[in-house]
This record gives structure tokens, C-alpha cells and sequence, in this order.
């Protein structure tokens, strides 16, 4: 009761690991998917809007399940939240992340790796000291990573992320406020948060070319962003007509299946090495 989520990720139908045994079942692989080394990450790149070259990527979690073949982390994601093994996860993902970041150093690519964070990480004392001793670990400075938060996980517990927010910005990670406009920003709470970055939610870049609305939204965000000093980044653009609209509003990055869809780290260094041919 798979299909293919067009990425080629199986996305699970709704009712699927909602009875008990199979539910158990996908738990207890769970568990042990990293130390078999079923976790991998992808790599999408963030293009920059003025020169229209790689600035970036976001790395993805995949889970490459022996039966089950590749699992969105829509999924799994929550299911490890719900199983207490998400801090386990996203101390992988930063190790990971960190070898590769470094990996790709050796190789003469440099760009920032941005992460995506969980509450419970964030509410789990020490995050940051340990993302500095990965960075450390691996001879990476701090600002080559980039960490995304979406906006209703900043909303709903404002002190845990003002706090962990200052922690990470002081140890000299980046941070993006991740699939903005669909949470309910106060904006005097944004204004505190020290951030860098707003992620705009795909919902928004999909409807650019259709709806006035979203054009109305997307261009209030890229301005709100500069007027707080926040560069601004678009996700999920898809097409010419999308990437046009969002260069004329002056939107600082771009991100979407338009330039490239989420890649394994070989696929991306030849990726990026083809888009600035020496
Ligand atoms: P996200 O952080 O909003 O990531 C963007 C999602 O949009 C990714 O889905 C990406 O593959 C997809 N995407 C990118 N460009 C396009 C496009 O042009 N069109 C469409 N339709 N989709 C696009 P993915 O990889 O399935 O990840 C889903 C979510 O899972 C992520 O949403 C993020 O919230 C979460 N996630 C992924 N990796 C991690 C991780 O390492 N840790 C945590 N805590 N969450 C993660
Ligand atoms: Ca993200
Ligand atoms: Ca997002
Ligand atoms: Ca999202």
C-alpha cells in the first residue's frame, strides 16, 4: 500500500502503519535504522537570485528501508518523535552533515549545509555545545552551517527557541525561520528571534504565477524580511514563471524541483561542478 511521492520516496498511504503489529513493527526498524545504516541524506541546492549559482544546500534525511525501499521523512519523522529517538536522529544528522560539509571542502566545493531541527531537539539541553563539537570535530567553522526551524515550532514554544536560538547564534550558526506564513508570527517576537533567514513556505511560491493573493503575500514577506535585515529565501519553485516573479521581488535565494530536486552527495558535487564549469 505504497506510491511513489513523484521523488522517488514511498510516502505511506494514511492508514498505513496505524495497526498495531505494523506500527510496532516499523518502530523496531526504526530503532536500529542508523546503526544499519539505512539514514542518508540528500542534498538540494539553494540557488542565489542575482548570479544564479549554487550558495547552498539543504540536506534531507532519507530512510532506505531494506523492504520498504525510501522513506519520506513526512513519515518517519513524526513516528520518531512519538518514539523518543528524534534527538538520536537529529544528532546524526548533524554529524553527518558535518563530515560531509567537510568531505566537500577537501574536494574544493565550499558552500553553507542547512539542517532542519525538531523541537524536542531544541528543547534537549546542550544542542548547541554539541553541534559545536561536530563542527569542531570535523574542522568546520560554525557559519558553513545553517540551521531551519519552521515557524510553528517557533511559535508554539517561544522560549525554548528564543533560548536555543541565542545558543546556537552564539556559538556562530546561521538560522532560518523554515515554511514562514503558515504559522501566526507575532512580529515583535520575530523582530527579537536572531535569525538570518525566512524560508517562505511553498504553499505560497505555488500559487505565484495564479493568484494575485499569494503574489500580495510573497512580496509583503520579502520586504518584511529586508526592513528586519533577514535575507530571504523562496521554496518548492517549480517553474521559469515562478523563478521570474520571485527575481523581480527581489528574493534573495531560490530552492525547488526548477533547478534541481534533492540529490545523494556525489550527484551533487558533480551537480555543482557542472554549474561553474572552470
Ligand atoms: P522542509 O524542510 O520544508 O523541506 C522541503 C521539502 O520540500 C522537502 O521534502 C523537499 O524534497 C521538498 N521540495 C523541494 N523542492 C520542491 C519543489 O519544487 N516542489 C515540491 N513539491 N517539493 C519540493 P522532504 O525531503 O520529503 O522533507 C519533508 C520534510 O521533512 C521537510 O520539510 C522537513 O520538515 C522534514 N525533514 C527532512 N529532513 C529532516 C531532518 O533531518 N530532521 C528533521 N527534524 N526534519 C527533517
Ligand atoms: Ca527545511
Ligand atoms: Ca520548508
Ligand atoms: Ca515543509
Amino acid at each position: 500500500a505504497k506510491r511513489n511521492g513523484g521523488n522517488g520516496i514511498a510516502v505511506f498511504e494514511p492508514h498505513m502503519g496505524s495497526d498495531a503489529g505494523d506500527q510496532l513493527e516499523l518502530q523496531n526498524d526504526l530503532r536500529h535504522a542508523i546503526q544499519r545504516g539505512q539514514m542518508t541524506l540528500h542534498y538540494q541546492p539553494k540557488v542565489d537570485g542575482q548570479r544564479g549559482c549554487i550558495i547552498g544546500v539543504e540536506a534531507l534525511l532519507r530512510w532506505v528501508h531494506p523492504e520498504r525501499g525510501m522513506i519520506s521523512p513526512d513519515t518517519f519523522i513524526a513516528l520518531a518523535e512519538r518514539f523518543g529517538i528524534i534527538n538520536a536522529l537529529g544528532n546524526w544528522v548533524i554529524e553527518e552533515a558535518c563530515r560531509q560539509l567537510a568531505q566537500w571542502r577537501t574536494l574544493g566545493l565550499h558552500m553553507r549545509v542547512a539542517i532542519n531541527l525538531s523541537v524536542h531537539q531544541l528543547r534537549e539541553a546542550g544542542l548547541a555545545g554539541r553541534i559545536a563539537q561536530a563542527l569542531e570535530r570535523h574542522g568546520v567553522t560554525a557559519d558553513q552551517l545553517l540551521c531551519e526551524i519552521t515557524e510553528s515550532i517557533a511559535m508554539e514554544d517561544t522560549q525554548t527557541t528564543q533560548r536555543a536560538f541565542e545558543e546556537l547564534r552564539h556559538i556562530g550558526v546561521y538560522l532560518s525561520i523554515d515554511d514562514f506564513g503558515t504559522g501566526y508570527s507575532s512580529l515583535n517576537y520575530l523582530r527579537q528571534l536572531p535569525a538570518q533567514q525566512l524560508k517562505i513556505d511553498r504553499c505560497f511560491i505555488r500559487d505565484l504565477e495564479t493568484e494575485e493573493d499569494a503574489r500580495a503575500v510573497v512580496h509583503a514577506v520579502v520586504r518584511l524580511a529586508h526592513a528586519l535585515g533577514l535575507r530571504v529565501v523562496a521554496e518548492g519553485v517549480e517553474t521559469a514563471g515562478q523563478r521570474d516573479i520571485l527575481l523581480r521581488m527581489r528574493c534573495d535565494e531560490l530552492q525547488g524541483y526548477f533547478y534541481a530536486r534533492p540529490m545523494p552527495a556525489e550527484t551533487l558535487l558533480a551537480w555543482a561542478r557542472g554549474d561553474k564549469p572552470a
